[in-house]
C-alpha cells in the first residue's frame, strides 16, 4: 500500500479485509510502498513517513498481526532497488509503455508531472517487488491484474537468460470488486475526497454517512426507489451482517415504505460497529510509537534477510558475483 494518505473503508474491503484471512493460510510480506509513494508524488513528500506509521496502525487495527505476518518498509529493503535496476537492462521499455494504467494514469491525473522514468517504471519496481522474495502469489483486485501478467512476463524473460532463478507470480484475485464513494462516483479514493476514513470518529462516519447520495429521483419518502447500484444499499451489502435488516429495508426502499434517514441511521450504526474495533486498536497503538517503529524496523530487517538471499541468487546467476 502507497502512504499517500488515510486509509478508508475502500481499503477495508477491497484489500485489507481479504489479507487478514490469508495470514493463516500462507506466509505473507505486506509493506508501506513509499518509493512509490514518489512515483506520483515525488513533489510533495512531507507526508510520506506520517502515513506510513498511520496506515500501519490501520492495518493492526483491521486484524492485520505482525506476529503471523512481515510488516515491512519498502525503502528500508534497498535490495528492492537493485533487483529493480538488474531487471531493468532485460526489460524493453515498450513493455513498460503499454501498461494500460501507464497512459489512463498520465491522461486522469493532468495535475501530476508523470513523465519520470519513476513513473514508467513504477509496474517493473512492482515486479522486483514481488520476485524478491520468490512470492508465489500476490492478492490483487483486477485493477492490478495487468501488472502482474507484466511481472510474470519479466520474469519469464530473465529466467530465459540467467536460468530458473526467479519464481512466476500468480495473482490471488480478491472478491470485492470496489467500493463507490460517499457521492456516488464509481471508486472511494483518496484523491476524490469521497471518503469514509478507518480513523473517522463515530459522529464523522453518522455525518458522512448522512450526507451520502442515494437515489436521486427519489425526492420524497413515499416514492418508489432504485436499490441496485444504489451506493447507501451497496455499504449495507458490505459493512451490515444483519442481512434481515438489509432485505427488509431494500424491500421497503423499493415499495416507497422508508425515509431515507432510517435506511442512513441503520447504516451509520453497522459502519460504526464494525469500525470501533479497528479505532480502538490504531489508538493504542499509536498511542505507542515506539512499538510501531519497532515493529516496522523488525519487519523491515526480517524481510531484507529473504531480500539479500534472493539478490544473492541473481548476482551469481548473472555472472556479476564477487568474492
Ligand atoms: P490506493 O490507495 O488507491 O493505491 O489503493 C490500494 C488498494 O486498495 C487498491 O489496489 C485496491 O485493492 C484497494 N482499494 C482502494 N480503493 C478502493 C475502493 N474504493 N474499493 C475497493 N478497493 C479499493
Amino acid at each position: 500500500m502507497r502512504p499517500t494518505g488515510r486509509l478508508h473503508v475502500g481499503h477495508l474491503v477491497g484489500a485489507l479485509g481479504n489479507w487478514v484471512p490469508l495470514q493463516e493460510r500462507y506466509d505473507c510480506f505486506y509493506f508501506v510502498a513509499d518509493w512509490h509513494a514518489l512515483t506520483s508524488d515525488f513533489a510533495d513528500t512531507s507526508q510520506v513517513t506520517s502515513y506510513t506509521y498511520d496506515n500501519v496502525a490501520d492495518w493492526i487495527g483491521a486484524g492485520l498481526d505482525p506476529e503471523k505476518s512481515t510488516f515491512f518498509v519498502q525503502s528500508l529493503v534497498p535490495e528492492h532497488a537493485e533487483l529493480y535496476l538488474l531487471l531493468s537492462m532485460v526489460v524493453p521499455v515498450p513493455w513498460l509503455e503499454r501498461v494500460p494504467t501507464y497512459r489512463e494514469q498520465q491522461e486522469n491525473l493532468k495535475d501530476k508531472d508523470l513523465s519520470s522514468i519513476g513513473f514508467l517504471g513504477y509496474p517493473l519496481l512492482q515486479t522486483a517487488d514481488v520476485a524478491i522474495y520468490d512470492a508465489r502469489f500476490v492478492p490483487v483486485g483486477e485493477d492490478q491484474v495487468a501488472h502482474l501478467e507484466l511481472a510474470r512476463e519479466v520474469v519469464r524473460r530473465f529466467n530465459n537468460f540467467f536460468g530458473d532463478v526467479l519464481v512466476e507470480p500468480q495473482p490471488l484475485l480478491t472478491t470485492f470488486a470496489r467500493l463507490p464513494g460517499l457521492d456516488g462516483d464509481k471508486k472511494m479514493s483518496k484523491s476524490v475526497g469521497n471518503t469514509i476514513h478507518l480513523s473517522d470518529t463515530p459522529d464523522e462516519v453518522k455525518k458522512k454517512v448522512m450526507s451520502m447520495y442515494t437515489d436521486p429521483k427519489r425526492v420524497r419518502a413515499d416514492i418508489p426507489g432504485t436499490v441496485e447500484g444504489n451506493p447507501v444499499f451497496v455499504y449495507h451489502d458490505a459493512f451490515n451482517p444483519d442481512t434481515l435488516e438489509v432485505e427488509n429495508l431494500k424491500a421497503r426502499y423499493r415499495a416507497g415504505k422508508v425515509g431515507d434517514v432510517e435506511v442512513k441511521t441503520k447504516l451509520a450504526n453497522a459502519l460504526n460497529a464494525r469500525l470501533d474495533p479497528i479505532r480502538e486498536r490504531r489508538t493504542a497503538l499509536l498511542a505507542n510509537p515506539g512499538r510501531l517503529r519497532e515493529i516496522l524496523f523488525d519487519g523491515s530487517a526480517r524481510a531484507r534477510r529473504v531480500a539479500a538471499e534472493t539478490l544473492a541468487r541473481v548476482r551469481e546467476a548473472m555472472k556479476i558475483s564477487y568474492r
